[in-house]
């Protein structure tokens, strides 16, 4: 997405490329449009109105369908050169690991999106072993399906969730020292997991974040639950 312009190319729509979302929605409302997205828009809501009050340098993060994320240095939001910046999803936390849809390898989003958990769960039972993840029904194998099975004790589903627990801490751990970030704040349907995701993330940052600068950074759970975007989206419409 090209921001402000609102030229949108989402990866899993192929139909639009360089496709003038903003134009056309301004064009047939007939009124002033912004596009952002969302996980921008989520970053700046938690900012102005959540978990991230009152903070200096944030980084928001979505762990969802896919993975995202968003910057707000001193209350403003960060866009980038082209609107992109926060793309945290699309970091490499494992270079030899499996192809993201992007083209890539390794991105955080193949091991700790919702989308990604299933397709690791499905590699690992194509291998074989013992797994309740073996007996859902296809439709059920999803990323809740994963934070369930974990809850119940599951062994690979638990490996699963500290796998994305690490990606997430590689990810969090560069943004902070490259930003010299003071707050994360995280959200998206998996942070369901609860402790089961927050506290492999805090043990790997704690090992992977060694510099006296960063050890101060705070890790937030969401507080806006869904709605952090829409209010994000609408404080920007807001903005001079
Ligand atoms: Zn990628």
């Amino acid at each position: 997405m090209i921001f402000p312009l609102g030229v949108v190319s989402p990866l899993h729509i192929p139909a639009w490329r360089d496709f003038p979302l903003r134009d056309r929605l301004q064009a047939a409302f007939n009124l002033p449009v912004i596009v952002e997205n969302d996980a921008k828009a989520f970053a700046l809501g938690e900012a102005r109105f959540g978990a991230g009050q009152g903070v200096g340098h944030m980084l928001g993060m979505i762990l969802s369908t896919g993975v995202g994320g968003g910057f707000v240095f001193d209350g403003k939001l960060y866009h980038g050169a082209s609107g992109n910046a926060g793309h945290i999803g699309h970091t490499i936390v494992a270079p030899a690991g499996p192809a993201c849809d992007c083209g890539a390898r390794g991105c955080l989003t193949v091991v700790a999106s919702g989308t990604g958990l299933v397709q690791r769960a499905r590699d690992a039972l194509a291998q074989a072993g013992m797994s309740v993840l073996a007996e859902l029904a296809p439709e059920a194998l999803t990323g809740q399906g994963v934070i369930a099975a974990a809850s119940q004790g599951d062994a690979l589903a638990l490996r699963l969730l500290r796998q994305a627990a690490d990606g997430v801490a590689c990810a969090i751990a560069d943004a902070a020292v490259m930003f010299d970030l003071d707050t994360v704040v995280i959200g998206g349907g998996l942070m369901q997991a609860g402790a089961l995701l927050l506290e492999p993330i805090k043990a790997a940052l704690t090992d992977r974040m060694r510099l006296s600068f960063t050890g101060k950074l705070a890790l937030r759970a969401a507080a806006l639950g869904p709605v952090s975007g829409i209010i994000g989206a609408a404080a920007l419409a807001l903005e001079p």
